[in-house]
């Protein structure tokens, strides 16, 4: 049960006032469903506008507040094109005040031709145009933005503004209850930190790094606690030890030798296995390096030792490539193989279940649809996840109740991450990883190309598509805005096809699933040679018949993601380019970001350079979703707190095990207040 004390935090952010059906959209959009949420979205940055008398007088990318006088009214031809209000300022310079997606109503509505508005934002040029995306505020009077001029920036979702989520912040932080102290005390006042709820005030006012500081420490030591929870409750339950005896291994005939990481991999996992302790170990290892043989070899053990096994894949077409490699390689051992999605309906359904529940099919692969509770196995000993970092814990643990005993896990990650944060992420796991390509891998050439020469980089690309090659174009998502990002995607995307024709297809994250999926099989198959896409490529699919990367405004990614992104290429016989395009203006940093990409492909090695670089202080603009599992602290906190937190949590279990007394109280409201709660219900069944 959640303590009492945090009701008013996880009441729905529609209690708020001001906030119906359509701000409740775009605030669930943003991940902010309850009062909590909304209290946690902390600013991106702070920042301080300088009034001007006209625009001649302030500089692009500078931040503004300006008088200007409203001229005319452009909507977009296409839907999704943005909506422009066109302005001049005293001189007679012009302005277009952009708008995209519903924001264009309230433009509509508050700019009508002819008035005069004090207008707040950041100047951009956009061609040959000044222009201001979503102006922060609008003013018939100047005094009341002037009065403002130090203001957090949080990132926003269509339909809301900043002056809106500043409102809803400002009441979230009135409701914040009082809650006991949870860090120890020595290093509570060692580190001068404020209590939990002035640092969530101060860090919505002004860059107050301690504040910042104590609200990420909070939630790397909810995450710690939680892990050792699963990881002590692991240590007590009983699993089934299963000991092959090789009878089915040794029938498989493999067209190469596995490479010493591999080897190694698969006997740490049979030793795991073999243990009547459940198996809990992650699988590491880059794009390429071979884990579905690992995986395969695992569950073979496992038949042998008289169980089931189940390969959980994070999507559908994922799934089915998982299921035609598997079946293939298993011709020879005469063991069957299921293969089960959401799509599958009627009686081949039910003779997938059926088989599963006798006994007959020793191996599914599948989607989540493979443990529904319509689900049920014989003796399932295994369980495989691949794409790991696409499943949270408790997805983990809630898979691991399908057993009667607890069956093994082995979780596979492509994710190279630097060992400190595979701690925080995997803490509760064992780690085997494939550091060792296999051989006879091309190496793809890396070049940085500046953003002025696209024009040449899209002549390259048309070669490629005339020799039949297949190539990827992606798009960052960079923006406070999504809608901005996906604009500058189908701009691009309109000019691709433009000189491409029907062979290039889109996908990004606003499109329908069936759209997004029927793109995506396209491209797979061939009939389209050209995907544009923002960021997210569907993970781990294989067209070895692309040959070709380009990356817009490389310099915005992370290193971890531009080397996942370039491994979609270098996957058949044929030489792969990867083209990062840069921006104009690169910092050293920058620089030194992208010439490691150029030297290097071990992911490992570029996740922690990564880490070290841009824990130097250069923070990107935007966090970037899916690094880590955290929604407070970034990579240059989880780096300074995380072992303090993580030294402290085992403190508190060794001192306090059951989480009793005064300070296991407090740990367990902390528990309950980041959702970690899997880790509070683990105590009550140990
Ligand atoms: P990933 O780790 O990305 O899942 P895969 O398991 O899909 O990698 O393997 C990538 C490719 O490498 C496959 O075509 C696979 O058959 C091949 N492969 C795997 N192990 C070896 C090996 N030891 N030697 C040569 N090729 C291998
Ligand atoms: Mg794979």
């Amino acid at each position: 049960m959640r303590p009492d004390v945090l009701n008013p935090l996880f009441a729905e952010a529609e209690t708020l006032e001001g906030v119906g059906p359509k701000i409740a959209k775009p605030l669930e959009k943003l991940g902010l469903t309850r009062v909590r949420d909304v209290a946690y979205h902390l600013p991106d940055r702070f920042v301080t506008r300088r009034p001007v008398e006209n625009l001649d007088a302030a500089s692009v990318g500078e931040q503004v507040v300006v008088p200007l006088t409203v001229t005319e009214h452009r909507a977009s031809r296409s839907a999704r094109g943005p909506y422009s209000v066109m302005a001049i300022d005293a001189l007679g310079n012009h302005v277009s005040l952009t708008y995209f997606g519903r924001a264009s109503y309230t433009a509509k509505k508050q700019l009508p031709v002819g008035a005069k508005r004090w207008v707040a934002g950041r100047l951009d040029q956009y061609g040959q145009m000044l222009q201001i995306v979503h102006p922060d505020h609008l003013s018939e009077d100047s005094a009341d933005l002037l009065g403002t001029l130090n203001e957090p920036v949080y990132s926003l979702s269509d339909g809301l503004t900043q002056p809106k989520i500043a409102g809803l912040v400002a009441q979230a932080l009135e409701r914040l209850p009082e809650l006991p102290e949870w860090i120890e005390p020595g290093q509570f006042a060692k580190m001068q930190w404020p209590a939990w709820a002035d640092a969530l005030r101060l860090a919505h006012k002004g860059e107050h790094a301690a504040a910042r500081d104590r609200l990420a420490y909070d939630e790397l030591l909810a995450n710690s606690l939680a892990l050792m929870l699963v990881r002590a409750d692991n240590r007590r339950r009983r699993g089934q030890a299963l000991g092959g005896d090789g009878s089915l291994r040794g029938r498989l005939d493999l067209p190469f030798p596995l490479t010493g990481a591999q080897k190694r991999s698969i006997g740490e996992i049979e030793r795991d296995l073999a243990q009547d302790r459940p198996m809990l170990r992650l699988l590491q290892g880059d794009v390429g390096s071979g884990k579905t043989v690992v995986a395969l070899e695992a569950m073979l053990i496992a038949v042998e030792g008289g169980a089931q096994a189940a390969l959980l894949a994070p999507t559908e077409i994922l799934a089915r490539q998982h299921y035609d490699t598997l079946r293939r390689m298993l011709g020879p051992t005469g063991v069957e193989i299921a293969l089960l999605t959401g799509r599958d309906k009627g009686r081949a359904r039910e003779s997938i279940l059926m088989g599963l529940h006798d006994g007959s099919i020793p191996i599914v692969v599948g989607t989540h649809a493979i443990f529904q509770d319509a689900v049920t196995y014989r003796n399932l000993g295994l369980v495989v996840i691949d794409e790991q970092h696409r499943f949270g814990v408790s997805q983990r643990l809630m898979l691991a109740s399908k057993g009667k005993v607890a069956p093994h896990t082995l979780a596979m990650t492509a994710t190279p991450i630097p060992r400190s944060l595979t701690l925080a992420q995997y803490g509760e796991m064992d780690v085997s990883r494939l550091d060792e390509m296999p051989p006879g891998r091309q190496a793809i050439d890396t070049v940085v190309v500046s953003a002025d020469r696209t024009g040449e980089i899209v002549e390259r690309l048309a070669r490629q598509l005339d020799g039949g090659a297949q190539a990827y174009w992606v798009c960052p998502m960079v923006r406070e805005l999504e809608s901005e990002d996906i604009a500058a995607a189908e701009a691009r995307y309109a000019a691709l096809k433009n000189r491409f024709g029907d062979q290039v297809v889109l996908v990004h994250g606003q499109l329908k699933p069936e759209i997004k999926d029927a793109a995506m099989e396209r491209f797979a198959s061939g009939t389209a040679k050209l995907l544009v896409a923002t960021t997210v490529i569907e993970v781990g699919v294989d067209v070895p018949n692309a040959t070709l990367m380009v990356i817009e405004q490389a310099e915005r990614f992370g290193l971890a993601q531009l080397h996942q992104l370039r491994g979609r290429v270098g996957r058949g016989a044929k030489k792969s380019v990867c083209v990062l395009l840069r921006g104009e203006t690169l910092s050293e940093t920058g620089k030194e970001r992208l010439a490691l990409m150029r030297e290097t492909q071990d992911g490992f090695r570029l996740a922690e350079e990564d880490l070290r670089l841009r824990g130097g202080g250069e923070l990107l603009g935007t966090r970037q979703s899916g690094d880590t599992p955290f929604r407070v602290a970034d990579l240059d906190q989880i780096q300074r707190l995380l072992p303090i937190a993580h030294e402290d949590a085992r403190l508190l279990m060794e001192r306090d095990g059951g989480l009793t007394g005064e300070r296991g109280a407090a740990a367990r409201v902390l528990l309950y207040l980041f959702e970690r709660d899997w880790g509070v219900q683990l105590l009550r069944g140990g």
